[in-house]
């Protein structure tokens, strides 16, 4: 493949056990998780086997060490999104995020503000803006897709208006790998005085973030999406949506006095940590961002861009098979359908032979039901991808294809 020999990335393929033991598998499901790498997973044990103590509460050596470890975590982790310790709090996950800004945030609501969100939203970035619409009688407003390209259409900026006093967007769609223009975004919400909330989930494997460029006043992703373990999520806040979110979870290590009468939060982002937090996943999340940085330096970005583009050019020529729409940028991860065969028998089909993709709605019923479909197959590479994994996807697919249209 010319694209991949013009990068050299070598998939770093013995920086994974799993294809230690299972030689044959061919993982296509990384946008749901990735699969770990050693020093990621070697980090995760290395804490647990020799620095785990409860964090901010012990003043033994060990308790100190483990809350310095997790405060440089942070100091990594913002650095890496182009932002600083203070606006950095860590969650479960994007899911956990979205929602602690959603019960937190103090917006002056009136009946009839509104607030925008696009078709492709995970259902992470939508229930929880849904509710809070219900609750205060606001107006959902949908960015649509246009239905050839996949991107938002040229009208965009006639729906951030004057009521609009939160845009929530995904910066890319984990159903069809489009990338959104979020600064732009941003830009058009900080016009109306609205407050701007990227979920970047899916987006966090494959672009290099800087929250600084996007001007945004929060963003959120998971680690088990960037090479990380289960557990974490990362949410950068600015200090002007700092000033208009509560803790939405009270408890143990977000508070500065607590008596009968009243009590007192903590200042800045530790108010927002409540109870014990997942250390060894913080650390270990800080190490996927370097892992992921070095990959990036060897060439990853332009090997997945060529390996992708070759790979839809292969399902292009297959009559039977109908790719959802997408333009560039876009990530890596693609979803398509076919009219003759149903895409769970697809996905039962490929499983057989070894081929982890995922089929479904991928929590984004809103776009499937915009376009009109119960279930696309989704395929999404990563960095330990190679090219013969997506020939046996497509030899796999040919096979499907006689078998059952
Ligand atoms: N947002 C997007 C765009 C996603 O793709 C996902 C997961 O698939 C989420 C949010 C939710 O992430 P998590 O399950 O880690 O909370």
């Amino acid at each position: 493949m010319p694209e991949a020999r013009a990068t050299g990335y070598q998939p770093p393929r013995d920086a994974f056990g799993l294809w230690q033991e299972q030689p044959e598998l061919v993982y296509l499901d990384s946008a749901a998780s990735c699969q770990v790498p050693e020093p990621v997973l070697q980090r995760y044990l290395q804490y647990y086997r020799r620095q785990h103590a409860n964090v901010h509460r012990g003043g033994y050596p060990l308790a100190q060490q483990a809350t310095q470890l997790l405060e440089q975590s942070r100091e990594r982790l913002a650095h890496w999104i182009g932002t600083d310790a203070e606006h950095l709090v860590f969650t479960a996950g994007a899911t956990h995020s979205l929602n602690l800004l959603a019960t937190g945030l103090t917006i002056d609501w009136q009946a009839g503000d509104e607030i925008v969100v696009s078709r492709a939203e995970h259902h992470a970035n939508f229930l929880p803006w849904q509710r809070l619409a219900e609750r205060h009688q606001l107006k959902l407003r949908w960015l649509d897709l246009d239905p050839l390209t996949g991107g938002l259409p040229a009208t965009w900026p006639e729906l951030i208006g004057p009521r609009c006093k939160l845009l929530a967007v995904t910066m890319a769609s984990n159903v069809t790998g489009q990338i959104f223009p979020v600064a732009e975004l941003c830009r058009q919400a900080a016009a109306q005085g609205a407050v701007s909330i990227i979920d970047a989930a899916q987006a966090v494997s494959s672009v290099t973030l800087d929250v600084a460029a996007l001007q945004c006043d929060a963003l959120t992703f998971s680690a088990h999406k960037m090479y990380g373990v289960t557990g974490c999520g990362v949410l950068y806040l600015s200090d002007r949506i700092q000033q208009q979110l509560q803790p939405a979870l009270l408890g143990g290590g977000m508070v500065a006095q607590v008596s009968e009468a009243q009590s007192q939060w903590l200042t800045g982002v530790h108010k927002y940590e409540a109870g014990t937090p997942n250390t060894a996943a913080i650390v270990a999340c800080a190490e996927a961002a370097e892992w992921l940085t070095e990959q990036r330096q060897k060439g990853l970005s332009d090997y997945l861009d060529g390996l992708t583009r070759w790979l839809v050019d292969e399902l292009g020529q297959r009559s039977w098979i109908q790719l959802l729409p997408r333009q560039a940028p876009a990530l890596p991860v693609l979803s398509f359908f076919s009219p003759e065969v149903h895409a769970y028998d697809l996905a039962s089909f490929l499983a057989e032979q070894g081929i982890a993709v995922r089929a479904g709605s991928h929590c984004a019923q809103p776009l499937l039901q915009h376009w009109q479909h119960e279930a696309v197959v989704r395929v999404s590479l990563a960095a330990y991808t190679t090219r013969a994994d997506c020939e046996r996807l497509l030899a796999a697919l040919d096979q499907a294809y006689q078998l059952f249209a």
